[in-house]
């Protein structure tokens, strides 16, 4: 497709076709799938120029494009996909994985060396924070965590106090947070990184943008450098692929690209096409799973068996965490967290009564999916530290699907149902059968 139209063109049109020329692969509508390791050169010269390109030892050419070399390196599936993803967050360039935690670690790994130091937020996804505490110190990379209570002064003094402002390299953030869909404001984040860059040192800022992204929030415009996914869970969207991706500025993603030729962990062909699929229902896909979030929302929030619910669409009005949702997301999404009137047995007798929301962790699929962060997706928090999250035992976390949302109030409402029999001393089980009549 003509760059000019493709420009005139919404994100959602595009999944279907750009980057693909259909010419070059017998007129295939589809994209075949390139089950290739290798790449057969016209002529040795060829090869010579497309090696030259690959390992940066001189400039590309106006018109001239990185030749297919070996699929560690490059694939037209990767290629394609990689047009599409940077297309949804407006980047210039993306890099696929082979997960999200490959895009997570290898973006880290290249932005960070010995003696730096890695502001980071917290909640963060258990493998993130995982690989940042257990496996980056062993590096000698300094980590400082920060919440969604600290303000901007909070946490230039927590910079400033660990005494080593000086070797700030990077800014991590995940936001909504995971379970607790804390908020972190991404410009803040951005202005603290130019106060502690240097001529010398520039602090690269990267956004885990899985539980928005790409439809409900676009870091890249509030100048974070790079947007990261695990493409596990929307962008796959049906349960049935592992994923990455990292978006940003051409000259990052490159270095980005050139880490993950070397660690080996990029995205393979059948992965690609799977995602290529995948993005051409992303928005009518996530339009209806957040629209189902909100009716349950709205249900679970009139629920005598409900204690609290974290879910951004319904934040006080004016809060600071109401402030920055309004700011840089459009859309609260289609992840729900709530605590349940009682404790762990309430909490495991409901996930233990669904019959149509299916007990599991991940999320962003189409079918609808609930979990207990404090026993599973959380377990490895520090128990002192998972407390000061909010994340008690009371804590469910759902994963809104596509199924038709009565069916899964149905459902929500016969858990609860089973959840407070003879189990909160002192409750009235009439009040659930009201509620349910
Ligand atoms: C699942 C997830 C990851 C890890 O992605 P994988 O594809 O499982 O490696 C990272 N961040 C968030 C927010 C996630 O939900």
């Amino acid at each position: 497709m003509d760059e000019k139209i493709a420009k005139k063109l919404h994100p959602e049109t595009l999944m279907m076709g750009y980057g693909y020329k259909p010419e070059l692969s017998e007129g295939a509508l589809k994209a075949p799938i390139f089950q290739t390791s290798t790449f057969v050169f016209k002529s040795a010269e060829e090869g010579k120029e497309f090696f030259e390109l690959a390992y940066g030892q001189r400039e590309k050419g106006p018109t001239e494009e990185i030749g297919l070399i070996y699929s560690r390196i490059n694939n037209p599936d990767v290629e394609i996909l990689e047009n599409r993803l940077a297309v949804l967050d407006g980047a210039e360039e993306a890099a696929g994985f082979e997960s999200g935690m490959a895009a997570i670690s290898t973006v880290l790994l290249e932005f960070l060396k010995p003696g730096d130091l890695l502001l980071h937020s917290r909640p963060l996804y258990g493998g993130t924070d995982h690989f940042i505490t257990h496996v980056l110190t062993r590096y000698g990379i300094n980590v400082l965590p920060f919440t969604a209570n600290d303000s901007a002064d909070d946490i230039r003094m927590k910079v400033k106090n660990s005494g080593l402002a000086n070797k700030l390299s990077m800014i991590y953030l995940e936001t909504p947070g995971n379970p607790t869909c804390a908020m972190i404001d991404l410009e803040m984040c951005v202005q603290l990184a130019k106060e502690f860059s240097t001529k010398e040192r520039r602090v690269v800022t990267a956004v885990d943008n899985t539980f928005l992204g790409p439809l409900w929030q676009h870091p890249l415009k509030f100048g974070i450098d790079l947007v990261i996914y695990s493409a596990t869970k929307y962008i796959g969207g049906h349960s049935d692929v592992v994923a990455g991706s990292c978006a940003g500025k051409a000259q990052l993603v490159k270095r980005i690209k050139t880490l993950r030729t070397f660690l080996g962990n990029m995205a393979d062909a059948w992965t690609a096409w799977l995602l290529m699929r995948s993005l051409e229902t992303l928005k009518v896909r996530m339009d209806c799973q957040a629209r189902n979030a909100e009716v349950i929302a709205g249900f679970l929030q009139r629920h005598p068996m409900v204690e609290r619910i974290y879910y951004a669409g319904l934040l006080k009005e004016g809060c600071s965490q109401d402030v920055i949702f309004k700011k840089q997301c459009t859309n609260a999404g289609a992840m729900l967290t709530f605590d349940i009137k009682g404790g762990r047995n309430e909490a495991y007798k409901f996930l233990n009564s669904l019959k149509v929301i299916h007990l599991a962790v991940s999320l962003g699929g189409t079918e609808s999916l609930a979990e207990h962060p404090g026993t599973m997706t959380h377990i490895d928090v520090d128990p002192e530290e998972r407390r000061a999250l909010g994340i008690s035992d009371k804590m469910v976390r759902l994963s809104v699907g596509i199924e038709n949302v009565e069916d899964l109030i149905w459902d929500l409402d016969q858990a609860l149902a089973a959840a407070s029999v003879k189990s909160t001393v002192g409750s009235k089980p009439q009040s659930i059968l009201e509620h349910s009549s």
